[in-house]
């Protein structure tokens, strides 16, 4: 066959295509004219585009989107002038109820084979400017200092900022006075290949709900006083609660400290959430874990409160707690809570966090859900919530949930994709059923979405 037309790749080669869906995580699901599917970026259902193919496999293509040949009515024109390089945004191309079907599609055919049909996706209440964190990096732009994000896939390029269009309004504000400072002074970013220069990263916080601001400047260590940042400071002040320095010498590009100090107001500040009628403050630090979106958190968290339904004699399992936000907030409902966390700073922040709300009836476990689950296997617990990360359960965890007796299960995903894989197993031996499944959106512009899903024991 070798030498026939027929078979020969199509690799590095422009073909037309014709988009059928989106599919998770945000891509476009096109057809090519001999029937293969083939995965781009940026083309809406029903449009199509020339696309170059840069991957030509037995069952399935990749291209480049090259040209739209033929838009479709959905599209709309995105308000960053960086959408499609910035490696935030996916949908902007979209208005937010065309967004929102995009993503109930995808959930529902991930998870078409449960019996519950997932509900109406709970939509952020704001879709520009929700984001309560940000991380710009510091780079180098034709010899000026320029503050911004990753291109997507890429580690070393970046996307000027201002603008962001979903981050909190103030963290512009904030980007553009730190970006002047520097480079008044003279102050050069960070460079990861050489690891010169000072400016890192800027890391900025909002406790939305509760109107507090944290400023992080993340630089490299230096032979530089804190009172040098004096005239920043006093300019940030205006708008920001609290104002911190990290300096971090490692070569890795996270933002991780080897000394911190704060410049002005207090190390942390201090978000609200309203879950089942009641206030719940939680302390948000530079380096604490906590849900990008405020609001759609104070959704998130309210759904599992009703999901769970739990009652006053409950034992609760928190598993993947973090800062033990969401096990504080059902704390007064129940009897007990035992929240799981790998990380011990943050079993740390949970504790104090259950202190500030007077919850004298939870404990945190510094420890690897794998590891709690060997130990407490044999246990009996009226109730779970598992919040993992986008890498879902492993096998263990997921034996213990099957087998812990838990009249209620909550699963708190934020990637479908392991979440369909991971129910599947739950509910295979048949101790388990899906009751419901309640979509959050906490990331509008972004192929994000979060789910809350009931299991309950037969
Ligand atoms: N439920 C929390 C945090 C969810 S994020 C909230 O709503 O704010 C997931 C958390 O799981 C992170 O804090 C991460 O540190 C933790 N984690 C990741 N892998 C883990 C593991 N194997 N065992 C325990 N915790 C883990």
């Amino acid at each position: 066959m070798s030498g026939s037309g027929y078979n020969m790749s199509l690799k590095n080669q422009i073909i037309s295509v014709t988009a059928e869906k989106i599919v998770f995580p945000g891509r476009s699901l096109c057809r090519c004219s001999d029937g293969v599917a083939l995965f781009t970026e940026g083309l809406l259902p029903g449009e199509s585009a020339d696309v170059l193919v840069i991957k030509d496999k037995k069952s399935f293509r990749e291209g480049l989107l090259k040209k739209i040949t033929r838009p479709c009515a959905q599209r709309i024109e995105p308000l960053c002038p960086s959408f499609g390089r910035c490696g935030g945004c996916t949908f902007q191309n979209a208005d937010y109820t065309n967004q929102i079907k995009y993503k109930a599609g995808y959930i529902s055919e991930l998870l078409a084979f449960t019996a519950a049909p997932a509900s109406d996706i709970l939509q952020s209440p704001d879709v520009w400017n929700y984001r309560n964190k940000m991380e710009f990096s510091f780079f180098d732009n034709g010899g000026q200092t320029d503050l911004g994000l990753h291109c997507r896939g890429s580690f070393n390029r970046y996307v000027s900022v201002p603008p962001c269009f979903i981050a909190d309004g103030d963290f512009v504000k904030a980007a553009a006075i730190v970006k002047n400072f520097a480079n008044k002074k003279g102050l050069p970013a960070y460079d990861n290949k050489t690891h010169e220069g000072f400016f890192r990263h800027l890391v900025l916080r909002k406790a939305q709900n509760n109107g507090q601001f944290l400023v992080n400047i993340v630089t490299n260590a230096a032979d530089f006083h804190k009172e040098e940042f004096n005239s920043l400071v006093e300019e940030l002040s205006e708008f920001a609660d609290s104002i911190c320095w990290t300096q971090n010498a490692r070569v890795s590009d996270a933002v991780a400290a080897d000394s911190f100090c704060v410049l002005r107001g207090k190390e942390s500040i201090l978000e609200k959430l309203n879950v089942g009628g009641k206030d719940y403050f939680f302390n948000i630090s530079a380096f604490s874990f906590f849900q990008t979106n405020s609001k759609g958190a104070q959704i998130l968290y309210n759904e599992i409160l009703k999901l769970l339904d739990p009652s006053k004699d409950d034992v609760l399992v928190d598993l993947y707690c973090g800062t033990g936000t969401i096990g504080i907030s059902l704390a007064h409902k129940v009897k007990e809570v035992i929240g799981i966390e790998q990380i011990q700073q943050a079993v740390e922040n949970a504790k104090e966090n259950a202190l500030l709300n007077n919850v004298s009836n939870a404990s945190f476990f510094a420890l690897t859900a794998e590891k709690w689950v060997l130990q407490n296997g044999g246990k009996r617990f009226d109730a779970v919530v598992a919040d993992p990360p986008r890498s879902g359960l492993t096998s263990g965890v997921i034996k213990f949930l099957t087998g812990c007796g838990a009249k209620k299960i909550v699963y708190v995903s934020c990637n479908p994709s392991t979440l369909a894989r991971d129910l599947a197993l739950i509910i295979q031996d048949g101790q388990y059923k899906i009751k419901a499944v309640t979509p959050v959106d906490m990331f509008p512009q972004t192929y994000h979405i979060e789910a809350a899903v009931l299991l309950e024991k037969n």
